[in-house]
């Protein structure tokens, strides 16, 4: 176990680093026999401003925050970017350091699947639209590594980003569905200045790609305007379809309006609603949604 020391407001705080289920557990259960807290904050490492959001608010609802770092292997295709997505994990932990957060939980590949590892969740109907249609494996690998997280910390909250909105449906679902006592918390997604929603593959764009890619938010904000205004969904998407087009966004994976919370295709606005899109800028697929009204 590590340990790291940092000075805020006068008072010393320790951020541990752990990377067995046994000491998690240790850690997590003897602060919840103390009657505190605790806020899950699962993450694939490569922190940024919209992961330490999440464990801001995680530590200002819950006495501890603990995050876990681990690119989980099971929801990249063998052709996706499993062994060149970004790992920093000095950079991660200071970040974490810096924020007062508790714990650190770092695992290797074979604490989280032990040889012969044959279990899998698999979350039907919300799976299967918008980022499950192109990534079929996808869904798979998250509902299990995160099931597996959360029964191995059993936290009071875990939180998640609306940056990734189908997959916090999906958590959701799936926590309830198997009762796991722990409330799935959504966390409004973290922009740049220019309105591009931060994230870790953000780093794969090159200078004239980061220019352009602020146009897949605002083409979401426009649709979303539109269907506000009583517009239909295929007008409204058919025209963000050919400004995406000609920013020199292609192909464009998807845009769909959705209902917020089931996710199924809305033809109208005409209930809580979601605009939804992922598009390649080159060889980076990019994600985002807003909400209508
Ligand atoms: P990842 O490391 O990409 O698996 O993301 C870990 C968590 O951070 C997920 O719940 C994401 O939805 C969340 N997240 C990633 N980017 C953002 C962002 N820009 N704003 C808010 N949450 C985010």
């Amino acid at each position: 176990m590590r340990t790291v020391q940092t000075v805020k407001d006068g008072e010393v705080k320790s951020l541990e680093v752990v990377r067995d289920v046994a000491s998690l557990r240790t850690k997590v259960w003897e602060w919840r026999r103390r009657d505190e807290s605790v806020g899950l904050i699962p993450t694939m490492g490569a922190l940024h401003e919209g992961h330490l959001a999440l464990v801001e608010a995680a530590l200002r609802t819950c006495d501890h925050a603990v995050t876990t770092i681990f690119v989980n292997p099971t929801q990249f295709a063998p052709n996706e970017d499993f062994e060149a997505y970004p790992r920093d994990e000095a950079d991660d932990l200071a970040k974490l350091e810096a924020l007062s957060a508790d714990l650190a939980f770092v695992p290797p590949v074979e604490e989280m699947y032990a040889d012969g590892f044959s279990t899998s969740v698999a979350v039907s109907g919300l799976t299967e639209g918008l980022c499950g249609a192109s990534r079929p494996h996808f869904f798979g690998g998250v509902a299990t590594v995160v099931s597996k997280l959360l029964l191995q910390a059993l936290p009071d909250r875990a939180f998640f980003g609306e940056k990734d909105y189908q997959q916090l449906r999906v958590v959701t679902r799936m926590a309830r569905d198997l009762d796991i006592p722990v409330e799935i918390v959504g966390v409004p997604t973290v922009r740049e200045t220019d309105g591009l929603a931060m994230s870790s593959r953000n780093w794969y764009l090159s200078p004239e790609e980061r220019a352009v890619a602020p146009t897949l938010h605002k083409v979401l904000c426009d649709i979303a305007g539109k269907l506000s205004n009583g517009d239909a969904s295929a007008v409204a998407i058919g025209a963000g379809k050919s400004v995406l087009e000609n920013a020199g966004f292609g192909p464009v994976d998807y845009i769909e309006v959705c209902g917020a919370d089931t996710l199924e295709p809305l033809e109208r606005a005409d209930r809580p609603a979601r605009v939804l899109a992922a598009a390649y800028l080159g060889r980076t697929r990019l994600i985002d949604n807003v909400p209508v009204g």
